[in-house]
């Protein structure tokens, strides 16, 4: 049980019209912890995590940040997007503006901090995921692998009480997942509560606290990653396994 309970879903359930997507999911993070949820494709990994930033609605149950129910709209929900960052598989960054600018930007509309201020905690951002001389770059100039870790110190300038990862590795080349992954394995060890969908078994193995393994919408199976991988309990998660591992 976790002890210091940062995010709570409590019997959530969403449709997408016929499809029951997510299905009584009860999940819990503690703070500081790594929960890295995997799954086959479709099972709702994507919508799971969607749910906890408010990028999709849910038709039941709640949600809960630090003890408070999510907020509905209007200013609490930019508060809700900075508080919890997402890191998607494809970057999202601005192709006409520079590194600094991309991490610097949501700093200076969304928390308000002067230009100078921002660009300080870019740079701080820039250099703990070891990016501090591509500053004044554009994306196109950087690799996916660098891409990807601008788009971490952009999610990490908000000063975020957690993170989201969903699949942030899966359009990487393969040369280029271990950087991204030590950049996350460092956040894990500092601290950073993280949701993580990911197919790099690897990174749960090290990094997780927890396994979430989904299918068909709902969680099969939410234990410690050792035991989930040594000994699955359930069907579902042996198949997925004899196939991914
Ligand atoms: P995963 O991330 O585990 O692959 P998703 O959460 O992306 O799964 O999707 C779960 C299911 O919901 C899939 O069958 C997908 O096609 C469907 N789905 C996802 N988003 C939408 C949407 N906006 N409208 C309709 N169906 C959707
Ligand atoms: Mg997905």
């Amino acid at each position: 049980m976790a002890v210091d309970p940062l995010i709570e879903l409590r019997g959530v359930n969403k449709h997408f019209g016929a499809l029951h997507v997510l299905q009584d999911i009860n999940l819990t993070v503690g703070r500081g912890e790594v929960v890295v949820v995997i799954g086959p494709s479709g099972s709702g990994k994507s919508t799971l995590c969607r749910t906890i930033n408010r990028l999709e609605t849910i038709e039941s149950g709640q949600i809960a940040l630090d003890g408070k129910p999510l907020p509905e709209e209007g200013k609490g929900l930019a508060q809700l997007r900075a508080e919890v960052g997402m890191v998607f598989q494809s970057f999202n960054l601005f192709a006409h503006k520079t590194v600094l600018a991309n991490v610097s930007l949501a700093q200076i509309k969304v928390r308000k901090r002067k230009k100078d201020e921002a660009d300080k905690r870019s740079r701080e951002l820039l250099e703990r995921v070891g990016l501090a001389a591509h500053a004044d770059k554009y994306p196109a100039q950087l690799s996916g692998g660098q891409q990807q870790r601008v788009a971490i110190a952009r999610a990490l300038a908000m000063d975020p009480k957690a993170l989201l990862f969903d699949e942030p590795t899966s359009a990487l080349d393969p040369e280029m997942i271990n950087e991204v992954l030590e950049v996350m394995q460092q956040l894990a060890r500092d601290g950073m509560t993280m949701v993580v969908v990911t197919h790099e078994m690897g990174f749960a193995r090290s990094a997780a606290n927890r396994v979430v393994f989904m299918a068909d919408g709902a969680v099969v199976e939410d234990r410690h990653p050792e035991e989930f991988f040594t000994a699955p309990a359930s069907d579902r998660a042996k198949d997925f396994l004899s196939k991914i591992l």
